[in-house]
């Protein structure tokens, strides 16, 4: 790990843990009757969804898909590619997406898109951060945890190159 990253805590896990709480309520009134397929997107959604899932008491079922877009470092390339999809149908399924954060909206609406075509009984996003200054391809999240600046933000899951994801605190990592 390097040890000159100069970070500072944003939101500390307590916090973290209100947050995530109150996602799982939302989330549970939506679905505790309509067992839903949560598909995170990997890496950076590990964390989060591994925390939501153990808040929520009714049948669900966990996939994932792994993205690539940023490739290393903090700059987008804007190309999102499918690197690991999904093992089964979702035909006629209720989806939820699990994201960690949502900056440019370029990833989320690729893989609503790539998700849509597949037939889904409905589908809907639950993102824990969402960086709205950087915006710019429109997203509707459904369910949202942080609003947050535009900085670069690490930890629960969240990392710089590779690093980080271990942090139980978000935080921003300072140039
Ligand atoms: P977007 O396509 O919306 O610009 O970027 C989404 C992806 O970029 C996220 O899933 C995440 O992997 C990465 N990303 C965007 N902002 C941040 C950030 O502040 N910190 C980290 N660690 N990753 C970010
Ligand atoms: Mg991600």
């Amino acid at each position: 790990m390097d040890s000159q990253a100069k970070l500072h805590s944003l939101f500390p896990r307590v916090e973290i843990e209100a947050t995530v709480s109150r996602l799982a309520s939302e989330v549970t009134r939506d679905y505790h009757d309509k067992p839903p397929l949560l598909i995170g997107i990997l890496k950076g959604s590990f964390v989060f969804l591994a925390d939501l899932v153990r808040l929520l008491n009714f049948p669900l079922e966990v996939e994932f898909v792994r993205l690539s877009s940023y490739g290393v470092g903090r700059q987008t390339s804007g190309k999102v590619k499918v690197v690991q999809g999904l093992g089964s149908s979702i035909k006629g399924r209720d989806v939820l997406v699990v994201e960690d954060i949502v900056d440019t909206g370029i990833t989320i609406a690729f893989i609503l898109d790539y998700l849509k075509k597949k037939k889904p009984a409905s589908l809907r996003l639950c993102a824990l951060t969402d960086k709205p200054s950087r915006r710019r391809v429109q997203v509707t999240i459904d369910y949202l945890g942080f609003t947050v600046p535009d900085k670069f933000l690490v930890g629960y899951g969240l990392d710089f190159d590779e690093q980080f994801r271990n942090l139980p605190d978000i935080c921003v990592l300072e140039d």
